[in-house]
């Protein structure tokens, strides 16, 4: 199959040049062949949010190591599709993670199930994501509302659940309950995940970083950047994936939910991330890349990209 590999250009400004060249040579490199084949990269399945104008996929990412998709980090609409365009199988997962239930990061969940009914997964499929409210289902009733068996929209695929029921392996969701210290949640070989509570409206939603093979990397979710917990869940991170949602200036309900740029430079200074990467674009930031490249100039000056569907960033 072809493999579609987007260039990935990152601009920098105040490092030195020689570490900008050698990260440059390594992303150059690693275009030639399909993203993570060796050592880990965060490859962008869905850079877009919930608009369909936008031409990108909703959220969500993936984490590879040495040629095995070993995280999925969130499946908004559309990501099911690039999931399969990246080569991805959903039998190498380790576990899925979700930063909380919007549909924009969780509608194509139930696609990406299915998909691997017709696949050889035979082990468990563990599932973490954050606690419910009034509002939103935890991560456990999220799952059940899909193949729980009783009521579950897609209760035919309910054996992919329902401990008992036999013909395939089951998915295991598990609730995260966190606040602003990291708290451990997956955890198996050279693989751990953490979280913190982030605020993101009456959303109940997390932030997750994610170490593999020693390397470090932190995906904000949808937030609006207050409290100390993204801080502290990115510090020395390798790579750190922040949602440009909205635009310098944002006021209202938007600035509620979403963190303009000079609050994603702010916390990219304050916990030393080595690398940046802007996804989650909307129609509200798109064509404002070099007034949003400014404001986070002004605090953090080390490499930064913006993503589009099926980047590959390979972590060094
Ligand atoms: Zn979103």
């Amino acid at each position: 199959m072809s493999q579609r590999q987007n260039s990935v250009t990152f601009s920098t400004s105040l490092l030195p040049l020689v570490s900008v060249l050698l990260f440059c040579a390594s992303l150059s490199s690693a275009a030639a062949q399909s993203c993570g084949a060796h050592g880990v990269a965060v490859q962008v399945l869905g850079s877009g949010g919930p608009e369909l104008a936008d031409k990108r996929a909703s959220s969500s990412y993936l984490v590879w190591e040495n040629g095995q998709a070993r995280v999925l980090i969130d499946a908004g609409g559309g990501s099911a599709l690039r999931f399969g365009e990246s080569g991805a199988q959903m039998s190498q997962l380790d576990v899925l993670l979700f930063t909380h239930f919007h549909v924009d990061h969780s509608g194509d969940f139930p696609t990406l199930i299915f998909s691997s009914w017709f696949g050889d997964r035979k082990r468990p499929l563990p599932i973490y994501g954050p606690p419910g409210n009034d509002f939103m289902p935890s991560t456990t009733e999220f799952v059940s509302d899909f193949f729980g068996d009783k009521h579950g929209a897609y209760r035919y695929l309910s054996e992919l659940l329902v401990p008992g029921e036999e013909g395939s392996y089951k998915m295991e969701p598990h609730n995260v309950i966190a606040d602003a210290t990291p708290v451990p949640a997956f955890r198996s070989g050279n693989l751990s995940t953490s979280a913190v509570r982030v605020i993101h409206g009456a959303v109940p939603a997390l932030a997750w970083r994610i170490e593999i093979a020693g390397k470090d990397i932190v995906f904000s979710g949808d937030t609006n950047g207050e409290g100390e917990g993204l801080v502290r869940l990115a510090m020395n991170a390798d790579l750190f994936v922040a949602h440009n949602a909205v635009p310098e200036g944002a006021t209202g309900i938007e600035r509620r939910l979403h963190m303009p740029p000079s609050v994603i430079g702010q916390i990219a200074a304050d916990a030393k991330v080595k690398n940046l990467v802007l996804s989650h674009r909307m129609l509200r930031t798109l064509g404002k890349e070099d007034q949003t490249q400014s404001e986070i100039r002004k605090r953090y000056a080390g490499p930064l990209a913006f993503a589009n569907d099926l980047d590959c960033f390979p972590v060094k």
